[in-house]
């Protein structure tokens, strides 16, 4: 099944001056993403006849359904609907039904019509009039002769949402006909990147795909987006369900939550639904694994006490790790981390408990110990684990503490699960 394509262009001189953001072209991209269309392209051209027409005949060579949005008002300034009458190789006209609706719209609002705006009643022979209710100027469809279907619709971003909402919307939907319902299913992942995943995804991420496969990365955690269409929701059910099958089969070892987006919302649930508590023990993370938890509503349910300790003697004096260890093995030690692990839960009363230690950097690394390091324990229910990852120093200290805080989160939410090889204590 192909995907219908649209091409938005915004129309204005202020708006290439940078005078104020383009707020109408996201939004007819998310409601044309809503219904399934996929948006090819944006642009955005100064109120110039002929940079419209150009602009316009581009995009209806890139996409079925073009939308052209201000520039549409009665001063002289306003040369949309000429641009694209040049595109569509076509004069312009008074339309009776436009000249009604703009007379009705002085009229209701009790005001004389200044002659300047009978120019709105102007639109390109063919086309079909599109009625504004909040505002003057009618908006227009016309089609060029390569099928491209061009809706022209006002400027202000209130005028073009009430027109969308009451009436184009629908109508660009009913053209659609079928395949056009879109169902999603939403997969979060942490500990690969964004171009690990899309070696592993392959072909699944082709642009013309059905389901098509999306990808987002926000702090190092990435959401993939599956996404599939079909004439009934049953049928873009059927599309979608197997992938999510085999989606969630070959990256079972990343994704963490298919509802929560971030490790902490999701550890958090976990920890309400089956009322258990939860602490953490952190060097190199300073308390960004405490931040997060409590940053979710309802985490005091799961959250009583958590420590930051930075230097040897506090890991001792509050955590319980032994001298001798730290001597032996360094701060930055898995056997440390498991035992920061322990001394949190025991002094915290918890039944989960994280621990960080690593080198964020930029100084402090060793050949043995690079910048990147960082040491993970995990405490839960009597058991303990503990290991390790390297993150590419260079990446700055801020985001080795952003990565070791989501994994940290992560193997939370795998001790929970039964995913993490947790060994009784000894
Ligand atoms: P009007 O009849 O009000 O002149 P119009 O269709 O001619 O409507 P414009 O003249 O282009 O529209 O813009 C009118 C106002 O709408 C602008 O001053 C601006 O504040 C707002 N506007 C237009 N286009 C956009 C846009 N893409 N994003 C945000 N605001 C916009
Ligand atoms: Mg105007």
């Amino acid at each position: 099944m192909s995907t219908l394509r649209a091409a938005l262009c915004s129309v204005g001189d202020e708006l290439l001056a940078g005078k104020h953001p383009d707020l109408n072209a996201p939004y007819l991209a998310r409601e044309l993403q809503a219904l399934g269309v996929e948006v090819v392209e944006v642009a955005v051209v100064g109120d110039d006849e002929q940079a419209i027409a150009a602009a316009v005949t581009r995009l209806a060579s890139r996409a079925e359904l073009v939308f052209v949005t201000g520039g549409l008002g009665p001063t002289l300034d306003d040369v949309t609907r000429h641009g694209v009458a040049r595109a569509a190789g076509v004069a312009l006209m008074l339309d009776p039904k436009a000249h009604d609706q703009v007379t009705a719209w002085y009229r209701t609002s009790g005001r004389e019509m200044p002659a300047s705006n009978s120019r709105q009643a102007l639109v390109p022979e063919g086309a079909a009039v599109l009625a504004n209710p909040v505002g003057t100027a009618p908006g227009f469809e016309v089609s060029l002769e390569g099928g491209a279907v061009v809706r022209v619709l006002p400027g202000p971003p209130s005028e073009l949402r009430a027109m969308w909402e009451q009436g184009v919307g629908g109508r660009v939907r009913a053209s659609l006909g079928q395949g056009t319902v879109r169902v999603e299913q939403r997969f979060h992942l942490q500990g690969l990147s964004e171009s690990q995943f899309s070696d592993d995804a392959g072909a699944w991420l082709e642009r013309a795909a059905n389901p098509l496969v999306g990808v987002t990365v926000a702090r190092g955690l990435l959401t993939a987006r599956l996404v599939a269409r079909g004439a009934t929701e049953a049928e873009a059910r059927g599309v979608l369900e197997p992938l999510a099958t085999q989606f969630r089969v070959r990256f079972q070892p990343w994704i963490f939550s298919e509802q929560h987006a971030t490790p902490e919302e999701a550890l958090v649930e976990a920890l309400a639904a089956r009322g258990l508590w939860v602490s953490a023990a952190e060097s190199c993370t300073g308390g960004l694994v405490a931040g997060a938890l409590t940053a979710v509503p309802g985490s005091s349910a799961v959250l009583r006490e958590s420590f930051v300790t930075y230097a040897n003697d506090a890991k001792e004096s509050r955590l319980g790790v032994g001298r001798e260890l730290l001597e032996a093995a360094g701060a930055v030690s898995e056997e440390v981390a498991r035992s920061m692990a322990r001394g949190a839960a025991r002094a915290a009363g918890a039944d989960l408990a994280l621990a960080t230690s690593g080198v964020a950097g930029p100084g402090g690394g060793t050949p043995e110990k690079p910048v990147g390091l960082v040491c993970f324990g995990v405490w839960f229910q009597g058991q303990s684990w503990a290991g390790s990852r390297t993150w590419p120093g260079r990446a700055g200290r801020a985001a080795v503490r952003d990565w070791a805080t989501a994994h940290a989160l992560v193997l939370g939410l795998r001790a929970l699960e039964g995913r993490l090889p947790l060994e009784p204590e000894r």
